[in-house]
């Protein structure tokens, strides 16, 4: 009988798995998951992925014990330990979904492909979302998305026979004698299947009545948001699978009118913008260290200021809805699409930072790390893809547009919990005799801004509209667009009945 390994990765559930569909049709089998010393020690893996894994897998052993079957949590290099399993058992087959992973993901599946043609094992990959591998033609995308999306949901086995490793295999390490950063803040989201399911219904039950419009401040996006995102990255949850059950809630709305169905018809889009994006790392996986557009290479990378990085990263470069924002970011491991936009352009512009090192900090922050969407995005909101219009984002009108009244702002900064509202968003410019007479704090509040705003955006803006308009730089735009442009619907083809995905360049110009 064929022996079959599932390498559970990004993807750790039983429902909507074709991996393990697979293998459990094709004979026994052995789940494993691999913790990887290397990887977890990576610029941008922090305790607070590992542990969200860590409480996923508990969830996934549940259900596969119900399965009739187990997990076995397995620790050392990807090819090592497979080679030991093989020793062991003698299996033939290895089955896991296609992972569009960081760089160092990427090599060691090529590790691995080597290893399983030297040991004459087949590898089967099968995808899990909208992410097409080898050629791929961009105008035809969109469709062979909405395809992989609306099929059936694949079932869960029903029956599983499986052969176990002779040796017992011990507890998986703990973060600390990995070696990675011990980021781990105290209200992130914790992981598994059945807190996703929670979240997601949740939302469709209660929150999405508030999505349209509750999304972009700060203020009211944690509960607006779906907060699906960790999920989806670990594969707790299929894209499909929310897909379906988003697009079976706007059915279930008397017309497609109300408040709720148009929110949740936004939330599609952006589910179709997270293959979108994914799918540039998966067609150029050196976007993660690389400018998308060659022409922008040396912009910023040799001007690295350590003084103005550590200033943001500490939660101290002077702007409060910066400062607040990073400060939420350290607690609960999330913040909204709008302001880690405001984060990355205050980096790229006014402090003209590179966005390699900041994206590190970045995804060691953001629990929902997704590699494609990341790099995509922190090159996008630095103006490097050289195909968006760059976004510059001023800190004090954001303030000013997400957080009127400073509520936000007051509770993540307390120094600032005294301060008049007219001076909230600007609080150095309270004038010292005014300080001491109208409130009870004494300055300094908060330090000052580290650059002057105006100048410095002034400065980079004239760096960055110098390089676009190089005639190579232009030149070389067009060939960018055609590997990695979103497509726009052709005006004269008629719009699909069922939820229309937008394209990602049209998602700045959404009223939310
Ligand atoms: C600099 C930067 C870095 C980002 N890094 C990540 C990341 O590492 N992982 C990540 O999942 N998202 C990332 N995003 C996109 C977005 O901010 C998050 O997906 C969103 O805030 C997650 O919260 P949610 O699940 O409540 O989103 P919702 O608004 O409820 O959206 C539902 C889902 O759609 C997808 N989605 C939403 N917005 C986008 C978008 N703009 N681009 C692509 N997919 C989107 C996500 O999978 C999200 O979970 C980044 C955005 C920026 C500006």
């Amino acid at each position: 009988m064929a022996k079959s390994v599932v390498w559970f990765k990004k993807d750790l559930r039983v429902q909507d798995n074709a991996a393990l569909a697979s293998a459990a049709k094709s004979g026994s089998l052995c789940c494993i998951y691999i913790v990887e010393p290397s990887l977890w020690r990576s610029p941008d893996a922090s305790k607070q992925h590992y542990a969200f894994v860590l409480e996923s897998l508990r969830d996934l052993y549940v259900a596969l014990r119900r399965l009739g079957t187990t997990l076995h949590v397995l620790t050392g290099e990807a090819c090592e330990v497979l080679a030991r399993l093989h020793a062991q058992t003698q299996f033939d087959t290895l089955y896991s979904h296609q992972e569009t992973g960081n760089y160092a993901s990427y090599m060691r599946d090529l590790a691995v492909k080597g290893w399983c043609k030297k040991e004459n094992i087949a590898w089967h990959e099968p995808i899990q979302f909208g992410v097409f591998r080898g050629h791929l033609n961009r105008d035809e995308w969109q469709g062979r998305w909405n395809q992989h999306n609306s099929q059936a949901l694949i079932p869960v086995p029903e029956h599983i026979l499986s052969f176990a490793p002779a040796d017992g295999w011990g507890k998986p390490p703990s973060a600390e004698q990995l070696g990675m950063s011990l980021l781990d803040p105290p209200q992130r989201q914790r992981g598994g299947r059945t807190q996703a399911l929670e979240v997601l219904d949740d939302f469709l039950n209660h929150r999405s009545e508030s999505y349209r419009g509750g999304i972009s401040s700060p203020l009211t996006a944690p509960t607006a948001c779906s907060r699906i995102s960790p999920y989806l990255t670990h594969g707790c949850v299929s894209v499909r699978e929310v897909f379906q059950r988003v697009a079976h809630a706007i059915e279930s709305e008397p017309t497609e009118d109300t408040r709720r169905a148009k929110g949740l018809r936004s939330m599609v889009s952006r589910l179709y913008w997270h293959c979108h994006f994914i799918q540039k790392l998966e067609s150029e996986p050196a976007l993660e260290f690389q400018n998308m557009h060659r022409g922008y290479d040396g912009l910023r990378e040799n001007d690295w200021n350590e003084e103005r990085f550590s200033a943001l990263s500490e939660g101290r470069c002077g702007w409060p809805m910066i400062d607040a924002c990073v400060a939420m970011l350290k607690h609960t491991g999330w913040i909204n699409f709008r302001m880690r936009a405001l984060i990355v352009s205050t980096a790229a512009y006014p402090l003209w930072l590179h966005w390699k090192p900041v994206g590190n900090w970045l995804a060691q922050h953001f629990l929902d790390y997704e590699p494609g969407i990341h790099w995509s995005q922190m090159q996008m909101q630095s103006g490097t893809t050289g195909i968006n219009i760059p976004r510059i984002y001023n800190p004090i009108k954001q303030a000013q547009d997400h957080d009127p009244r400073g509520v936000f702002v007051r509770k993540w900064i307390p120094a600032l919990r005294q301060v008049p509202d007219l001076w909230i968003f600007e609080p150095w410019t309270i004038p010292n005799d005014l300080t001491r007479n109208v409130s009870k704090v004494s300055p300094p509040l908060i330090a000052p801004p580290i650059v002057d705003l105006e100048t410095a955006t002034r400065i980079a803006k004239q760096k960055l509209f110098e390089r676009r308009a190089q005639p190579e730089v232009l030149a070389e735009k067009s060939a960018v667009l055609v590997k990695h442009g979103s497509r726009k619907r052709p005006a004269n083809r008629a719009k699909p009945k069922t939820v229309p995905p937008q394209t990602a360049s049209s998602q700045h110009t959404l009223d939310f």
